[in-house]
Formats: structure tokens, C-alpha cells, sequence
């Protein structure tokens, strides 16, 4: 009985055991394979992160290709920039492009230019306003290289347009507009630099002050139009008739001025009085009227009168005042009273 009951009970001791391993073991399988998931899943994110890197770099490498590229390109501008005068924007374009891609030529050309001897290059026309001023040829440009080309390109017309710009500023400064003769600015300027170069080399000029006469009258009778017109024509004769070395300046609405170099106020007295007859004579035609105009001159002497600008222009003036107190039309030298 007792043995039965031993048997029995290792049966089911056995029974329980066998039960309790396969439970264990498939609970331990559980655990295997999900722990075998689990690392197949970061295998995989560590392989796509792994790949993200690569990309990473790749894009990163790229980026700094480009910004390379970039910084060469700003360095290349910032040269074509420096310059403000046309001919050294385009020198400076010249020489920098050779830095930057191979080419086998370059030119910049005059807009009218004959451009029949230049059918192999690439032609990029410069307009300011619409109006073309001028045609950069380039040619041996690869085809790789083309996209470098016109950044670089466009970056020259841009100094070039600069450079335009720069000139027209200059020239407005120095440039009365309605006359085209010297701005009074200018004219005062130029008269220093006059003065101290006559005083350094110990030389004489004159200065003339010239003013239309009766000019208001013109104005009112016939309108601004034609006082205009009147002021254009008469700085053209003045103009025409004296040297290159001779400054002339409109001195303020329809007064002139010239600096006469290395004049004496004897030959300066003829000067004026040539000038005076130059305007007098015949008519002035402006919108089928023919006008008679005349003018008046005062004249002071370097280093006579004054050795200094305001001094002369004073004394100068005060001739001019003399002449109109005379009747007008005629030309008068400073003298003291
Ligand atoms: P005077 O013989 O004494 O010099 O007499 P005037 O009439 O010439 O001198 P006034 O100073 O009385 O008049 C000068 C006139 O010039 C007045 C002004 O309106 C005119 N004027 C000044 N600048 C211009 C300009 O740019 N265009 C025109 N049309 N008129 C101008
Ligand atoms: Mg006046
Ligand atoms: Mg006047």
C-alpha cells in the first residue's frame, strides 16, 4: 500500500515537474524570441540610422562644396565691386574669372562695335534704361562651367552698372544741367586750386563775371521756355569762343563766370570784349523769335586785385555792377576809386 502510494505520488511529482519544465520552457521561449525581436529591431534602426549618417555626410559634404563655391563667388564680386570706373571693373572681371573657370577670351566692347569677327563667343549685351552701352564677349567657355559663367557674369553687369551710375553722379555734381557748362561748386573748386597754383608758381589769370542783360524781361515777354533757350545758346557762343585751359561756370541763374589762366587783366580786357561782341552780334532764334541779347562783364586780376577767391569774385562783381551802371553791354576792369 505504501508503495503504491510512493509510486503515486512520484508519478505525480513527475507529472508536476515535467508540466513545470515545459511551462518554463516555453515561458523562457517567450522571453527568447521576443528578446531576439526586440534585437532585430534595433539592428534594423541601427543599420537606417547608419544609412541616415551616410546620407548625412554625403548632403553635408555637398553643402560644403556649395558654400565653398559660394564664398569663391563672393570673394570674385566683392573684387569686380572695388572698382568704380568702368575699364577697372572690367579688368578686375577679366582677371578674376581666370581664378574661378577656364576661358579662352574676354572682352568688353563699345555698343555700336562690329561684332562680326566675334561669331564664336558668347555675347551678354549690358543695358542701362534699356539702352545698350556696351557688349561683354567671352569665349572656350565649357559647357560644364556655363551656369559659373552667367553668375559671374551677371555679377559684372551689376559692378558695371555701378560704375555707370558713378560717372552720372560725378558728372551731375560738376555739370549744370540746363547749360552743360561747370556747376558753380565745381567752378569755385576749380578757381582754389587756380589760385594756388598761380601763387606757387608766381603767375597771373583773370576772373570774369558775366551777366545777361535784361535778362527778366525775356522771361517775362516771351516765358521761361525761351529764357532758357536764351541762357543755352548764349553759354554755346561763350563756350566755342574761349581756350580748353579756360574754366567757364554758370555763377547762379543767368550770371557766368571764367577763370582765365596765365592772363594779365589787359589780355583778359580783350577776352571779355570778345566774348561781349560774340553774343551781341546778329540774333539769338529761339522758337521763331529773333531775340537781341547782350551781356555785361566785370573783370578782376590775380594778383592786383585780391589774393584771395572771395576777394576777386567780390572785385569782379563790383566791375560788372559798374558796367551795368554805365548803360550795360560793355566790359569793365576793377579799379580802385
Ligand atoms: P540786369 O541787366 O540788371 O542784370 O537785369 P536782369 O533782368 O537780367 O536781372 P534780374 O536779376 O532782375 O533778373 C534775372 C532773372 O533771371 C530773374 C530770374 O527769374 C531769371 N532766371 C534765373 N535763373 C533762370 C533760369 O534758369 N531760367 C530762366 N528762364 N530764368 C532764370
Ligand atoms: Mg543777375
Ligand atoms: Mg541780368
Amino acid at each position: 500500500m505504501a508503495n503504491i502510494m510512493f509510486f503515486s505520488f512520484s508519478a505525480i511529482l513527475a507529472l508536476l515537474i515535467f508540466f513545470l519544465f515545459h511551462r518554463l520552457k516555453s515561458i523562457l521561449n517567450l522571453f527568447l524570441s521576443r528578446k531576439k525581436n526586440s534585437c532585430e529591431r534595433l539592428k534594423g534602426e541601427l543599420e537606417r540610422m547608419l544609412s541616415e549618417n551616410r546620407k548625412i555626410k554625403q548632403v553635408s559634404f555637398k553643402l560644403q562644396g556649395i558654400f565653398d563655391e559660394v564664398m569663391a563667388l563672393y570673394d570674385v564680386t566683392k573684387e569686380i565691386c572695388k572698382a568704380l570706373e568702368t575699364e577697372r571693373v572690367f579688368l578686375s572681371f577679366k582677371e578674376e574669372i581666370k581664378k574661378f573657370i577656364r576661358i579662352d577670351d574676354c572682352r568688353f566692347l563699345e555698343a555700336d562695335a562690329d561684332l562680326s569677327a566675334y561669331k564664336d563667343y558668347t555675347a551678354l549685351p549690358l543695358e542701362i534704361n534699356r539702352v545698350r552701352v556696351g557688349v561683354l564677349l567671352v569665349n572656350g567657355i565649357k559647357e560644364e562651367e556655363a551656369e559659373r559663367f552667367h553668375i559671374l557674369a551677371h555679377q559684372f553687369i551689376l559692378g558695371m552698372k555701378r560704375a555707370f551710375l558713378y560717372q552720372k553722379v560725378q558728372e551731375l555734381a560738376i555739370t549744370d544741367s540746363l547749360t552743360q557748362v561747370s556747376s558753380r561748386r565745381y567752378y569755385l573748386e576749380r578757381f582754389n586750386e587756380e589760385l594756388e597754383r598761380s601763387k606757387k608758381f608766381s603767375l597771373r589769370f583773370c576772373c570774369l563775371m558775366i551777366d545777361i542783360d535784361n535778362f527778366k524781361n525775356f522771361n517775362d515777354c516771351y516765358g521761361h521756355l525761351v529764357g532758357d533757350a536764351i541762357l543755352r545758346e548764349v553759354s554755346k557762343r561763350i563756350k566755342g569762343n574761349i581756350r580748353q585751359i579756360d574754366l567757364f561756370g554758370r555763377y547762379g541763374g543767368e550770371e557766368f563766370a571764367i577763370i582765365l589762366p596765365e592772363t594779365d587783366k589787359n589780355h583778359g580786357r580783350l577776352v571779355a570784349e570778345r566774348i561781349r561782341q560774340l553774343v551781341e552780334e546778329g540774333f539769338i532764334r529761339v522758337y521763331d523769335e529773333d531775340l537781341k541779347v547782350t551781356i555785361s562783364i566785370g573783370i578782376s586780376g590775380f594778383p592786383g586785385d585780391g589774393k584771395k577767391t572771395e576777394t576777386l569774385i567780390e572785385k569782379a562783381d563790383a566791375a560788372l555792377y559798374q558796367a551795368k551802371h554805365a548803360g550795360r553791354n560793355r566790359v569793365c576792369s576793377y579799379a580802385k576809386v
